[in-house]
């Protein structure tokens, strides 16, 4: 392939000098980027606690199981997303409800929500998808009116705004991914994002072996996860934090030259701006409008042979093999189905150059002929 990358961060001096300092800090503040990174990741996105992970899907792990979470509580989510979303509602043996999406936003509709209801149900999980919002007003109103825990999945959504609120800030909690991947980096990582005390208190507690600011040394009280972050790898997201607008930037400004270039090819769709506020663009997602007869698999194969890299829209997660619930699911979530079959992800990384994004969309024009 040519040197377009779906994704990779942008690394400068600044990231580099605090992992230098990150390994001369084994002795003495041990953990300093550790709090200090949560506390102004927290600060940021005006919650009160932060707490950081290995990764994201230990964050949402560490979340339900707070929440109290187990056998028999029936979680909803959307069909659309990384794995992630859910992985942990299976470690935890509670079950997984798969929800259909929006046309507009393909992020998880209320109205639908409302239909997977049972008494069972206990939390729903909004997923912020490519940096798209979901309509949060009417998400929020469904699950305080049935009494559900409302869960974040913020993962893709660093810097996206919804009515003048950050991503993050929505749901009992919020859930981040730092992975080589995200908008930013620490190489494998998450955060926890909360505002509740002693939600807060016993997700230390459940991160760390069972031992609280108040447990005796090696007398453990309960048998719980060990998700410690370590300050090499939090002194990275540290200084990412410090460049987080530029960074956001870079994105939203990829998102804008793909708009640009495409602009002038009718029925095709890209990433939403949420209602007054903004998309972080962690990644450009395309759909084909039907009138182009185009599939993400017969889009892929056509742009891999221009040497342009492009990755499938998530598949309803009920279809993919680790699931294989498709005859349960497909006839209730029809527009996962139907948006999911004509998407594509185009590259997204923090390096690409206007060039190339005009090669890309060149290369778009081309397989659309
Ligand atoms: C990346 C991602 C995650 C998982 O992140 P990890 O840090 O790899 O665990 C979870 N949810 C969504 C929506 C993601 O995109």
């Amino acid at each position: 392939m040519s040197n377009i990358y779906m994704a990779g961060p942008s690394i400068t001096q600044l990231e580099i000098d605090a992992v230098v300092d990150a390994m001369h800090h084994w002795y003495e503040d041990p953990y300093y980027y550790c709090e200090a990174f949560q506390r102004e990741f927290a600060e940021y996105h005006g919650r009160q606690f932060g707490i950081m992970t290995p990764n994201c899907t230990t964050s949402l792990h560490l979340l339900l199981a707070g929440l109290g979470i187990g056998p028999g509580d029936e979680v909803i989510v959307p069909e659309c997303t990384w794995i992630a979303s859910c992985a942990p509602i299976k470690y935890l043996g509670a079950k997984i409800v798969f929800c259909d999406i929006e046309p507009d936003t393909w992020c998880i509709s209320a109205k639908s929500i409302i239909k997977n209801i049972t008494s069972a149900t206990k939390a729903v999980i909004a997923v912020d998808l490519f940096g798209n919002m979901p309509a949060m007003d009417e998400i929020r109103k469904v699950t305080e009116d049935h009494n559900l825990f409302l869960i974040e999945d913020a993962a893709e959504a660093v810097g996206s705004i919804y009515k003048g609120v950050k991503a993050g800030k929505f749901g009992i909690g919020s859930t981040f991914s730092f992975h080589r991947t995200k908008t930013i980096t620490t190489g494998e990582g998450g955060m926890l994002l909360l505002d509740d005390k002693g939600l807060y208190e016993r997700c230390m507690l459940l991160r760390d072996h069972g031992r609280g600011p108040h447990t005796k040394p090696y007398f453990n009280e309960e048998v719980t996860f060990k998700y410690m972050p370590f300050n090499v790898q939090a002194a990275i997201g540290y200084a990412q934090l410090k460049r987080i607008e530029k960074l956001i930037e870079i994105k939203r400004l990829t998102l804008e030259q793909y708009r640009r270039q495409l602009g002038d090819i009718v029925d095709l769709q890209l990433n939403s701006e949420p209602p007054a506020g903004r998309n972080g663009a962690w990644i450009t997602a395309l759909v084909f409008g039907h009138t182009h007869n185009m599939t993400k698999q017969k889009a892929i194969e056509e742009l891999a042979k221009l040497n342009i890299p492009a990755r499938p829209f998530f598949y309803p997660l009920s279809s993919i093999p680790a699931f294989n619930q498709e005859n349960e699911y497909k006839a209730n979530n029809p527009v996962a189905y139907d948006v999911s079959a004509r998407g594509i992800n185009l590259p997204g990384a923090m390096n690409l150059t206007e060039k190339q994004i005009v090669t890309v969309c060149n290369g778009i024009k081309k397989i659309l002929k």
